[in-house]
């Protein structure tokens, strides 16, 4: 785009009549005069427009116009065909914008987003079926004209409340597509807004359609909600409408369960709590958090759990496997739950804290300690409560000294026992080196050549 005029902040007036910067990037302004200079209405749109108003990062950019997607890809050679909605992505120094066709609303068949696509001619007609009325704004113009703000529901208004509110009767968009429920309970998260009463009353009428939806889409979203600062918006959001009820009724069945943490507090109280205390930026630690007790309500006796990390895995992978969630991630987060109970006491021996390591795995290990502290902090304690600070301490040193955790730290291997002993490949071969793995947590000296192949020759003589 070398070449174009790059035009500094542009100016539109606030409420209260005073000026506010809107400070467009030059690329997306860039790309705007492509499409203006051929004619074309262009406006930004959407997330990204309501993102700039409110001071916050775009995550992605959204633009608008009535240019059909042949032309597009002629007006900007080398974008590609999204998806089959009209939207088109144009790059620029590595930032993906989407440019999409104006659409219009057209009856939908099943509570899910349509499956063809009606072009629009107009800005208006294409903000109508937009969902929340600070996602129904755009800036920008037809031809000739100079740009404005285009908002023709009170989206402006509705920033400055710090308010979702759909656009047009709640119930009827929500009929139309149901994961604008999970969008607005998820951005209300992101955004830290709350909802309008009645967009909140028509969620809490209308949750049971989220069961019409993929449960990719509903994945996408409850991670988007799981990566704001404060999860716990949003978590509550989805248990006081009933949605969370419809992806898990395990989670749901926390609401009113008492235990002995923070008093007048519930479980789920406590998982919330624990979710906004876990990192960040470790979205397994974050969805672990989310399910370290699910196993909980199942188990629940006399004010005990006994064997809710179990029980918990195996719920975890029902629920994630629900949504679709890859298999490494389910499988990751089933072990972060299965082990999140262990209790650590200064007594243990340098073995065990090298076994505890072993069955994790060096990148699990740090998930699991960066839980037990979120998990710590969700129970109103410290987050190195009961001696988590000198445990890490004790497993950074194994890690540091390069301690053998399995296989492939022997100074022998498979083919050394073929050799030396005469073995064949197959289970007692396994077999021996797993035991051998064994004599060397235990002893890590022991791992030594002539050592283990004495080991190794006694053991086979035991087998037979
Ligand atoms: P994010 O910050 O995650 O990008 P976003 O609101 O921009 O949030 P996108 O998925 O990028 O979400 O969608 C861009 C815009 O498209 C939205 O702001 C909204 O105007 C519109 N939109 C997206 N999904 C829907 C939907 N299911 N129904 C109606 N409009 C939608
Ligand atoms: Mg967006």
């Amino acid at each position: 785009m070398a070449g174009l005029p790059l035009p500094g902040p542009q100016l539109i007036t606030n409420e209260a009549g005073g000026p506010i910067a809107l400070r467009i990037p030059s690329p997306v302004q860039a790309i705007l005069e492509v499409l203006r200079d051929d004619g074309r209405a262009a406006y930004v749109v959407g997330g990204s427009l309501r993102d700039i108003l409110i001071g916050r990062t775009p995550a992605d950019w959204d633009l608008a116009t009535d240019a059909r997607p042949e032309v597009l890809q002629t007006l900007f050679p080398g974008a590609l065909y999204q998806n089959t909605f009209g939207t088109v992505a144009v790059h620029r120094d590595g930032v993906q914008y989407e440019i999409t066709t104006f659409r219009r609303d057209h009856a939908y068949a099943d509570f899910r987003r349509p499956h063809r696509v009606e072009f629009g001619t107009t800005i208006e007609e294409d903000l109508a079926r937009r969902d929340f009325t600070v996602n129904a704004l755009a800036w920008g113009a037809v031809p000739g004209a100079a740009d404005t703000l285009i908002d023709p529901f009170g989206g402006r208004a509705d920033l400055e409340r710090r308010r979702l509110r759909a656009v047009g009767d709640a119930s009827d968009r929500f009929g139309e597509d149901a994961l604008r429920m999970f969008r607005a309970v998820r951005l209300a998260a992101q955004l830290e807004f709350t909802i309008a009463p009645p967009t909140l009353a028509a969620i809490t009428r209308q949750a049971e359609l989220v069961r019409h939806l993929s449960g990719e889409r509903v994945a996408s979203e409850l991670q988007k909600l799981l990566g704001a600062e404060r999860p716990s918006i949003g978590l509550r959001l989805l248990e006081a409408t009933g949605l969370l009820r419809q992806i898990s009724a395990e989670l749901a069945d926390q609401r009113g369960l008492v235990q002995s943490k923070i008093t007048g507090e519930d479980l789920w109280d406590h998982t919330v709590r624990t979710v906004d205390a876990a990192p960040r930026d470790s979205p397994v630690v974050r969805l672990a958090a989310l399910v370290h007790d699910i196993g909980k309500p199942a188990t629940s006796s006399d004010g005990h759990f006994i064997g809710h990390d179990v029980v918990g895995g195996e719920l975890s992978a029902g629920l994630l496997g629900r949504l679709h969630v890859s298999r490494p991630v389910i499988e990751r987060v089933g072990l972060l739950v299965r082990n999140h109970m262990f209790s650590y006491e200064p007594a243990w021996s340098d073995t065990a804290v090298r076994r505890m390591i072993a069955r994790l795995g060096a990148p699990a290990i740090s998930e699991l300690l960066a839980l037990r502290a979120a998990d710590n902090l969700g129970s109103g304690l410290p987050a190195d409560a009961n001696g988590l600070d000198e445990l890490r301490d004790r497993i950074a040193e194994q890690l540091q000294a390069k301690a053998v955790l399995d296989r492939s730290g022997l100074v022998v291997d498979g083919d050394d026992l073929i050799r030396e002993l005469g073995l064949a490949e197959g289970p007692i071969l396994g077999s021996i080196l797993d035991r051998l793995v064994e004599v060397v947590l235990n002893d890590p000296a022991q791992n030594d050549r002539p050592a283990l192949l004495l080991r190794a020759q006694a053991m086979l003589a035991e087998d037979r």
